[in-house]
């Protein structure tokens, strides 16, 4: 429960969930900011525009999720680590969620890590397909990791490291 507790609910959720459709037609972003605060970088980070123009800074993102490209670009630049960018059409029972990351240490391609979710639970374990860390996202890495596909709505953090195969 969001106001008890910070965690979003399900119904929280539903209402950010990109369409069955757009989610199955490539990387779509999901923008799960709930609490209304003075912030509007995504919208400056959008290149396609598909995060509208704050009328007020203090108004909650709205994204019109079928002129998202799944870019990424908005991911690292969100201080409340609340952009995730979805690829649900990785491959059949597998996901690629990219996912804003700022522990360290950082983790490397091919290593495994433990997936958890909004509460910081463990829920799995993914494994690390690209890494992006360049300076211009100001230590906010964003970590491409495989994920099964029936965890798409729960991973949104990973955890530490569980070895290579
Ligand atoms: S992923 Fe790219 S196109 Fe989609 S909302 Fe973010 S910045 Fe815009
Ligand atoms: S940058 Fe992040 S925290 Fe700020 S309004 Fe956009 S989604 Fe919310």
């Amino acid at each position: 429960m969001l106001k008890r507790d910070g965690i979003p609910g399900d119904e929280d959720v539903e209402s950010i969930t990109p369409s069955a459709e757009r989610r199955a037609a490539g990387p779509v972003v999901w923008v799960e900011c709930f609490e209304e605060i003075p912030c509007d970088p995504c919208h400056d980070a959008c290149p396609a525009g598909a995060i509208a123009e704050f009328a007020d800074i203090n108004d909650l993102p709205s994204v019109e999720h079928a002129e998202c490209t799944g870019c990424g670009l908005c991911v690292p630049a969100c201080p409340g680590l609340a952009i995730f960018v979805i690829d649900e059409t990785y491959s059949e029972d597998e996901a690629l969620i990219r996912l804003p990351h700022e522990f360290s240490p950082v983790p490397e391609t091919g290593e495994h890590v433990t997936l958890l979710n909004r509460a910081g639970e463990e829920v799995g374990t993914g494994e690390v397909h690209r890494v992006q860390n360049p300076g211009t996202f100001d230590r906010t890495a964003v970590v491409w990791v495989v994920i099964p596909q029936e965890l798409v709505r729960d991973v949104r953090a990973i955890g530490k490291g569980a070895g290579r195969t």
